[in-house]
């Protein structure tokens, strides 16, 4: 069976060094705060090229404290309208929902799978303070045109980088070209630690400190309340073994790109929407893409998924169900967005990984390649 991921396998080849780093905590007798997570921070702000990196208790919190710290900081008021797109995982809905204040969804383009930047504008009323991009699947959301909408409107562009740590966008890392940024760390993320992790990357330092401070119990010193804030923190174990991972992000991500070129040059099937292959390049600073997912599309997604499982390939599918019909939005369920619909019922996730080996590449296609309807 080729598993979809194998975190077991990806944690092998790094054991020695994560071993040395979890050591390296246990000694140390610090486990909040200490050096580790200093140190990540400053290494992940450099990778990302931000003034700027607050580790965090996961990526939700990341972006649920970024909202947060903008309404502290006068930006938006609970009610304010944030643009995000329809088709997402439900936590970049819920940082907005949890801030009290309104997800106004905007299609995707059927291609990327990532926001519309045509159908944005239509969207913004005078109550919309922020954009929220996703970098979907590890491809690069941002375009030009997004960020000057939001100088026309005077909107804070934020990044949801869950999925793509590593990816370029015109030389500039994605986790840098917004005004902020929440990245997650969950284990089977590009970059993942051993249970969660988070982090806020930005370029504005008035941010930063406001969600240190709010991650903090809101305290701006021991005992010192301004904010009524929260507890996230990325803890020294997670911090040492990132800190570790980082330095192998970009050869990691390199693999990936191979996996994926291999698949696009070789999965010829009539019945099967293959990716977005604009950005098909192996060279890593003008690539925008990091392929934490490769998702197909097949009319018959469902049947298709058996008969890989019956063919000795696991795939998962990212994802059934669009956050506005999902009973926890029972006020969207009777909204139609009919491209993340379509979406949704078609996509189908690959194995891809750092691990696989050639010959499990040439399977997966080998198999995908014998699917008929
Ligand atoms: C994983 C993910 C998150 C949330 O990250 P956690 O660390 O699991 O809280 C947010 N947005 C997207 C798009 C994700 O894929």
């Amino acid at each position: 069976m080729i598993k979809f991921l194998d975190l077991q396998k990806i944690t092998k080849k790094y054991e020695t060094e994560i071993k040395e780093a979890l050591m390296r905590v246990v000694d140390s007798g610090h486990y909040l705060f200490g050096e580790e997570l200093k140190n990540f921070e400053i290494e992940y702000a450099l990778y990302c090229g931000t003034r700027n990196c607050v580790g965090v208790g996961n990526g939700l919190d990341a972006l649920r404290l970024i909202f947060r710290a903008y309404i502290e900081m006068g930006f938006m008021n609970q009610g304010d309208e944030i643009i995000a797109p329809a088709n997402t995982y439900i936590a970049s809905i819920l940082s907005i929902t949890d801030n009290q204040l309104k997800p106004v969804l905007v299609e995707p383009d059927i291609s990327t799978y990532n926001i519309d930047s045509d159908r944005i504008e239509m969207a913004i009323t005078a109550r919309t303070k922020a954009i929220l991009i996703v970098h979907l699947y590890g491809q690069n959301a941002y375009q030009d045109k997004i960020a000057n909408l939001c100088k026309k409107y005077n909107l804070k562009l934020i990044e949801d980088n869950a999925q793509a740590q590593g990816a370029f966008f015109k030389g500039k890392r994605t986790g840098s070209l917004g005004d902020s940024a929440g990245n997650s760390f969950y284990p089977g993320k590009n970059l993942g630690a051993f249970g969660d992790a988070g982090a806020v990357t930005t370029n504005d330092d008035e941010l930063a400190k406001m969600i240190r401070i709010l991650s903090n119990y809101g305290s701006s010193g021991k005992y010192i309340n301004m904010y009524q804030g929260m507890n996230s923190r990325l803890d020294e174990i997670q911090a040492a073994i990132l800190r570790v991972k980082l330095k192998y992000l970009d050869a990691d991500n390199y693999r990936r790109r191979e996996i994926a070129q291999f698949y696009c040059k070789n999965i010829k099937n009539p019945f099967i929407t293959m990716p977005f292959a604009g950005h098909q390049t192996l060279v890593l600073n003008s690539a925008a893409h990091v392929w934490h997912l490769f998702v197909i599309r097949c009319s018959e997604r469902d049947k298709l998924q058996d008969f890989l499982l019956n063919n000795g390939v696991q795939t998962l599918i990212h994802y059934p169900i669009p956050p506005h019909k999902q009973a926890a939005y029972a006020e969207y369920n009777g909204m139609t967005f009919p491209v993340t619909e379509a979406i949704h019922k078609e996509v189908l996730s690959l194995p891809i990984s750092q691990v696989m080996v050639d010959e499990e590449v040439k399977r997966v296609v080998d198999t995908v390649n014998n699917w008929k309807e």
